[in-house]
């Protein structure tokens, strides 16, 4: 997949001094008073360059709170005029943008249920044109990247080019403990597609509990994003939405203050070492590749005895037998069993088709 963006540098449109960016907010403008005392609770911890709450809220079934609409962009006018805090909404509809551009609303934000739909995307797109707002743009739920670049695609079309993606993991995508599945390499190719838009981690909706945001967020910044979006409530437990992946303006500032900010680049200092590092890292690739020629060369042999015995490519016993040893060994030896787990199925589909070509090759 080959494109292009034109972006404006995040530091021109949200000064964070260098420092990742972090919104913080509630999921949900839930009442007026709650809005204001987050909004404080928030400035009083000195951590958030923006605010963030839901006015409009997609919920996956009817009957859950779905926002105050209206109302609540009058409770974020009041809390901007307090603090000095910039304001960040999600919005969905034509029709949300233009309330939210009236309050003075000062980033948007496409949520992951819109983001998969390009009618919806594109409605948004046409509604901003001649608008000079910064949009960000959270992954759709399902792991599609293109349906992501798409999103984007579309609103450089309209004329938006102060971009940034949201990236909050995927629905059911794979089985891990969090809500949403990371799947981390879909939005480190969306950085290596992109490398000037700005990439900010959403541990809220990956984790869906609150007692995963730390490793998280610790995540987030390993891979050198641009920043954060956090939902934080006065009274986490209380929440309308999320209550569970909420923590309180201070019990954030906490966590925020414990995490390690990676260094992006490196001094001359440190390039020696890494250099080091680095060869020792390539000699031992070599020997991976080498150690798996070594295994597709008797992965030949297997397929010629089976094309002379007349036995099937695939024998599914044998198929699970070896992934389960090879979880089993993976634990012994540290090693993520997801991981290898994935690996092997690589490995196995090479050699189911190295023995299919050989089962239909001529027998010498
Ligand atoms: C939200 O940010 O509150 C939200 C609805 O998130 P998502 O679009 O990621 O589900
Ligand atoms: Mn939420």
């Amino acid at each position: 997949m080959n494109a292009k963006l034109d972006v404006v540098p995040m530091q021109n449109w949200i000064n964070t001094n260098g420092k990742p960016l972090i919104i913080a907010g509630p999921c949900s403008a839930e009442t007026e008073e709650q809005v204001l005392e987050t909004a404080r609770r928030i400035k009083a911890e000195g951590y958030a360059h923006i605010m963030r709450a839901g006015v409009w809220k997609p919920r996956t079934r009817p009957g859950s709170f779905e926002g105050n609409g209206e109302p609540a962009l009058k409770w974020l006018v009041e809390a901007k005029k307090e603090t000095g805090l910039p304001t960040a909404v999600e919005v969905a509809t034509p029709e949300h943008i233009e309330l939210a551009l009236k309050y003075g609303v000062d980033v948007l934000w496409i949520g992951a249920r819109t983001t998969v739909n390009p009618f919806n995307v594109q409605e948004i797109a046409d509604a901003l044109k001649g608008v000079d707002v910064p949009v960000l743009v959270k992954n759709p739920v399902n792991p599609d990247l293109a349906l992501w670049v798409g999103a984007f695609e579309r609103l450089q079309g309209a004329g938006i080019k102060k971009l940034g993606a949201i990236h909050r993991g995927f629905s059911n995508a794979q089985e891990t403990k969090y809500r949403n599945s990371p799947m981390w390499a879909v939005a480190v190719e969306l950085k290596r597609m992109f490398p000037e838009l700005p990439l900010i981690g959403d541990p809220s909706h990956m984790a869906g509990k609150r007692a995963y945001l730390n490793e998280l967020s610790q995540r987030i910044l390993d891979l050198n994003y641009d920043g954060m979006i956090i939902e934080t409530h006065r009274n986490p437990d209380e929440a309308w939405s999320d209550a569970s992946q909420q923590l309180t303006p201070e019990a954030l500032g906490e966590m925020l203050r414990e995490l390690e900010v990676r260094k992006a680049n490196y001094g001359s200092d440190f390039s020696d070492e890494l250099a080091k590092l680095r060869e020792k890292i390539d000699n031992i690739d070599r020997e991976l590749m080498e150690v798996l020629a070594a295994r597709m060369s008797v992965v030949e042999k297997l397929g010629e005895y089976k094309r002379d015995n007349n036995v099937a490519v695939l024998q599914l016993d044998r198929w699970k037998q070896l992934h389960a040893d090879r979880a089993n060994q993976a634990k012994g030896l540290g090693l993520y069993p997801e991981f290898i787990e994935e690996m092997f199925k690589l490995v196995h589909l090479e050699s189911i088709r190295k023995q299919t070509e050989v089962m239909n090759s001529a027998t010498v």
